[in-house]
């Protein structure tokens, strides 16, 4: 994924990401930390094709996103509430992207079970979301952001709705299957000790703007400007 260059201005005026370059290496786990209203989601809407940069171009294996449809774009995502379908069970809920793309029943049951085992859910396949922990529902968010074995899966605030011991348990996981499946994943946070044990990048966000894009490692100590130590140093 390569942005150019990227503006974005929801009302013409006030731009909310201001020049934003990037260059994602397939298989790489990169976060874009900042505070609330810095511009990340907007960043990951513009990724997804749900928003179109007002300046700039964002290309997939160099060609602009928006030139494939949805579907075929291989972008899974996982939002912070789940959005999983609650009148459906689990396992449909995770045939649902798989019918999208027109895959038949018994490659569709096959991956529906694979994704399932891989987020430790075997057996929750029956169940609806609503008969579910918080953690499970976010299990199952990812096994359907998984399911039709993406290249880039796309994660906003995946962990927020849960408390302390369960996010550190689930930012493990996620980790797990990212080494596991080689997927490139792209991160939004504003917790910085979830971006400093996750990333092999971190692009710091205020205001719009990436203040420092770098490891985890030398943004803690090689900040490169007074913000960067600032939010880098301080605890959740
Ligand atoms: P948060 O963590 O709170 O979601 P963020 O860093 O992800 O923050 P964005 O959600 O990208 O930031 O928001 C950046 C700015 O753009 C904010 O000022 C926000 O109010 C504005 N904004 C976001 N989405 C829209 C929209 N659909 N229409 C108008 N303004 C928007």
């Amino acid at each position: 994924v390569r942005f150019i260059n990227v503006q974005k201005s929801y009302d013409g005026e006030t731009l909310v990401v201001k020049d934003f370059n990037l260059d994602i290496q397939k298989g790489e786990f990169v976060t874009l930390l900042g505070p609330s209203g810095s511009g990340k989601t907007t960043c990951l809407m513009m990724m997804a094709g749900f928003e179109t940069p007002t300046h700039g171009r964002i290309l997939l294996k160099d060609q602009p996103i928006t030139d494939l449809p949805p579907h075929r774009r291989g972008i899974g995502m996982v939002f912070q509430n789940y959005a999983l379908f609650p009148h459906m069970t689990v396992a449909e809920n995770l045939a649902f992207p798989l019918d999208v793309r027109r895959t038949g029943k018994a490659e569709t049951k096959e991956k529906v079970q694979k994704a399932l085992d891989m987020v430790r859910l075997g057996e929750f396949g029956d169940r609806r979301p609503g008969q579910l922990s918080g953690g499970q529902q976010q299990r199952v968010a990812l096994a359907r952001a998984l399911v039709f074995e993406p290249e880039l899966v796309l994660m906003d605030e995946p962990l927020g709705a849960l408390d302390k011991n369960l996010r550190e348990e689930m930012q493990f996981e996620i980790k797990r299957i990212h080494d596991r499946l080689g997927v490139t994943m792209i991160y939004v946070t504003h917790d910085q000790s979830e971006a400093l044990t996750m990333s092999d990048r971190i692009a710091v966000f205020s205001d719009g703007v990436v203040q420092q894009l770098a490891s985890p490692r030398d943004l803690y100590e090689r900040p490169e400007n007074a913000f960067v130590a600032g939010f880098i140093g301080e605890n959740n």
